[in-house]
């Protein structure tokens, strides 16, 4: 009778050489054979999963009109300039080639949703607000999904995501609201809008374009714990000043601002929204000094008009508007994302105070910043971006604490 023996060679990183002997009775070895074994360290075989996602490239930007790509990079079809195209679009767009395969169902169409009652507009507590969005995103899985990013002082910080096929390779937009968590009829307005619109997905054919096409990240509350309290501030300082900014690189934010910078970062948003309350403006930065954005302020100012124009409201720098205001969100989401190639194009808003005609506003203005923020680059080279009209301050506008 013969025994085995095994000797086990550990040779690399992911093989390894097993030897088998063979005794007999008198003790004699004779060797059997050689076998490689391949194996795979999991780690490793997860690290290439995540590495083969592909990501959308943000289009570069210049002035150059040979880098004009209409609409192959997103399954949109640009239209022309459009201040050439008479103003302002509504939501009355059409469906665009290609992508028309979806995972809403197996036909590959883009299906109805229900998400249930419509919110009564009355202002939520922070796990309201959570387990609404919670709600809807088990009631429309193939279109939203619900995480918490991170708890602030006891509070969670959460997302809403909106995104009806596949989310690979599609530009990433965040919408944000409550920065500033005593500003929370921002939440109240941007509820409202995003279940109308929501509700409009597989009817509606702009609306079921741009979320097909557009990885929406909708953030209720950016500082939980200060909505809660109704403050302004959060960790005892204007958490919309304490952002990093260029020459302050950075910068000693506020929990929440930490959190949503990583958030941010994580993801790399090609358009930022950040709503606050008030004065009824969209406004592009910068705002902690006066000069423009470069190459990019023909895009802003465009943009900004169009989507201004929608929501009746004015537009224009943010210093301009609210004065100077070092460490704020649309600074830190424009120079952040354009150092890192996501190429970030960010407005802020400020709601004019009314709910129900601010959610009527921004029906017709955040479906545009949608579709057109992240490929904004393509107006550069047209040279037709307008001025921004003098600014009148609204009745009860107070500098500084908007
Ligand atoms: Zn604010």
């Amino acid at each position: 009778m013969a025994t085995n023996l095994h000797i086990i060679y550990w040779s690399g990183f992911y093989h390894f050489i097993l030897v088998e002997f063979s005794v007999d009775r008198t003790g004699k070895v004779t060797f059997s054979g050689i076998l490689l074994l391949m194996t795979l360290q999991v780690s490793w075989l997860l690290s290439c999963a995540e590495s083969q996602e592909p990501t959308y490239q943000a289009p570069k930007r210049n002035n150059q009109a040979s880098q004009k790509n209409p609409g192959q990079q997103t399954g949109i079809q640009q239209g022309a300039n459009p201040l050439n195209a008479g103003g302002v679009q509504g939501t009355q767009g059409t469906i665009s080639q290609g992508q028309q395969s979806g995972s809403q169902d197996s036909q590959g169409t883009s299906s109805a949703v229900n998400i249930g009652e419509e919110p009564s507009g009355d202002q939520l507590s922070v796990s309201e607000l959570n387990s609404l969005l919670s709600s809807w995103a088990q009631k429309a899985p193939g279109l939203l999904s619900y995480a918490k990013y991170g708890n602030v002082n006891g509070q969670d910080a959460s997302f809403l995501r909106i995104t009806g096929k596949s989310s690979q390779n599609l530009p990433k937009v965040m919408v944000t609201a409550a920065t500033h968590g005593n500003e929370q009829i921002t939440t109240t307005i941007l509820i409202s809008v995003f279940y109308k619109m929501i509700s409009q997905y597989g009817k509606d054919a702009a609306i079921t374009e741009i979320f097909d096409t557009r990885d929406v990240y909708f953030v209720p509350a950016v500082c939980p714990d200060a909505y809660e309290n109704n403050t302004r501030e959060a960790d005892g300082q204007d958490p919309n000043r304490s952002f990093p900014y260029p020459g302050e690189e950075q910068g000693s934010p506020s929990k929440c601002i930490s959190a949503i910078m990583k958030l941010f970062n994580d993801k790399k948003f090609n358009a930022t929204i950040d709503y606050h309350a008030q004065g009824g403006m969209i406004m592009y930065p910068w705002a902690y000094q006066s000069s423009e954005v470069g190459e990019h302020n023909q895009a802003y100012k465009t943009l900004s008009k169009k989507v201004a124009d929608a929501a009746n409201y004015q537009w224009g720098q943010i210093l301009d508007l609210v004065g100077e205001s070092p460490g704020s969100s649309a600074d830190y989401y424009h120079w952040q994302g354009n150092k890192s190639g996501s190429n970030t194009v960010a407005l802020g808003v400020e709601v004019a105070g009314d709910v129900s005609s601010d959610i009527g506003s921004h029906l017709k203005a955040l479906p545009i910043f949608l579709k057109d923020a992240p490929t904004a680059s393509f107006w550069l080279s047209e040279g037709l971006a307008p001025e921004p009209p003098p600014f009148i301050p609204p009745p009860g506008f107070v500098r500084g604490m908007e």
